[in-house]
């Protein structure tokens, strides 16, 4: 068995979901867990219903719910002929669970709505995919995965509960294989015990589909993308850029701890508690070798470079031209867990301590108002942060070249630093 997971912009337009289909039917004998993402920007879009019906703005959470809905009716009239009114009406049910909650006013918290919304996204996608495999001709079993994973209540970031979505895993997933060859359900999204919605974070779905690896003990989980495979940069900020054939779980963990955005950062445990390898697949071109990622020790990757633009330094110094020491900085390490903030990078002077973080957070006002109440506190806004991983001397140098270097972090294998 496998799973294979495609992600929004595999599913974003009718010859999208004809290619998916083109794929799958080049594996007419095995049996495969499919996981979906919503289409395109979907969740972005449900994200916008949510602001406006949390800013109590109902006629324009009605209307551009309406705009997701006509999206999906008219996808699914393109591709659909016998196999339309069923799925149409699967559809109208979701859209009225959601319509019916915004026509509440929010009385508990933005997490929750945004749950409640976002969850359709995925529903919808997989409710069009599935309808169109079947009509075409490739059988397939629907399954509404909010039965199957279940979390807690930390709605927007909810954690998962392992023995029973095992058990429903076993239960109700396992003997569908019994009659079909694919099983096809959502990503990203799961229920409490209270049958409320709940997802696991943005971009959760790779992240769906390793647990769901893990669970039914897979040969292999492959993530369709929009690249030919793992690239050791991002193809949008670097013109030169190149596939890897083949990387470790550790060294994807590091990039993505390093901003990388290869694959959900939850992807890897899952898998590797298993020792499930995972293939990076191009789904535009599926001939392409794509990158395995798997337990074996790799030697010779190239520079990884990762560079994230729109960072803010916070300078933190006392106030007094004491050295900055472990209360200060036992303080700033309970704000950071207080307010869930996680620096892409710290430094540790005598008189200062150096934070980087991402412009757009909105908790970074909070960091720094709770930070001034015992430290003096800067901000220079508009930096990059440039990660250098298996670097050498020429690339850094090529890179950096003219540019003034704000902050600088090392050690063999990766070099870091913060441009003005
Ligand atoms: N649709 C969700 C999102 O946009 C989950 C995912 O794509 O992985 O974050
Ligand atoms: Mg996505």
């Amino acid at each position: 068995m496998k799973v294979f997971k495609f992600g929004g912009a595999s599913v974003n337009s009718v010859e999208r979901i004809i290619n998916l289909a083109d794929i799958l039917r080049k594996f007419p004998h095995e049996k495969i867990l499919v996981i979906i993402s919503a289409m395109g920007k979907t969740t972005n879009a449900l994200e916008k219903v949510t602001d406006a019906f949390w800013n109590e703005k109902i006629e324009e959470a009605l209307k551009l719910f309406e705009q997701v809905k006509q999206q999906h009716i008219t996808t699914a009239k393109y591709l659909l002929v016998t196999h339309y009114l069923a799925c149409e009406g699967k559809l109208k049910n979701f859209f009225t669970e959601v319509e019916w909650l915004l026509h509440d006013k929010p009385v508990r918290s933005y997490d929750y709505y945004y749950d409640q919304v976002a969850c359709a996204g995925e529903l919808f996608s997989t409710a069009i995919v599935s309808a169109y495999l079947n009509e075409t001709g490739i059988a397939n079993k629907w399954i509404d995965v909010r039965d199957i994973i279940r979390t807690d209540d930390d709605f927007r970031d909810a954690t998962i509960d392992w023995e029973m979505t095992s058990s429903n895993v076993q239960s109700s997933i396992v003997p569908l294989f019994n009659d079909t060859n694919i099983v096809l359900t959502q990503g990203f999204i799961g229920a409490t015990d209270e049958n409320e919605s709940t997802t696991l974070g943005k971009e959760g779905s790779d992240y769906t589909a390793a647990v769901f690896a893990n669970m039914l003990d897979v040969e292999s989980l492959t993530i369709w993308k929009d690249v030919e495979a793992v690239m050791n940069a991002d193809p949008k900020q670097f013109p030169d850029v190149r596939p890897i054939a083949e990387l470790n779980y550790n060294e994807v963990i590091e990039m993505a701890y390093y901003g990388a955005q290869v694959i959900h950062p939850k992807t890897i445990k899952p898998l590797q508690n298993k020792d499930i390898p995972l293939y990076v697949k191009c789904f535009l071109n599926s001939t392409l070798p794509g990158t395995i990622i798997h337990n074996m020790p790799v030697h010779h990757l190239p520079p990884i470079i990762v560079l994230k633009e729109k960072q803010v330094m916070i300078e933190m110094s006392s106030k007094d031209f004491s050295f900055v020491g472990e209360q200060h900085i036992g303080h700033l390490y309970h704000l950071f867990e207080k307010l869930n903030i996680k620096p892409n990078l710290t430094q540790n002077g005598a008189i200062s301590f150096l934070c980087v973080l991402d412009e757009w957070n909105e908790k970074n006002e909070k960091l720094a108002s709770g930070a001034a109440e015992f430290l003096d506190v800067k901000l220079v806004k508009g930096l990059s942060l440039l990660t250098i991983r298996h670097y050498n001397k020429e690339l850094f140098e090529k890179l950096t070249n003219g540019k003034k270097i704000l902050l600088r972090q090392q050690t063999p294998e990766t070099i870091q630093v913060l441009i003005q």
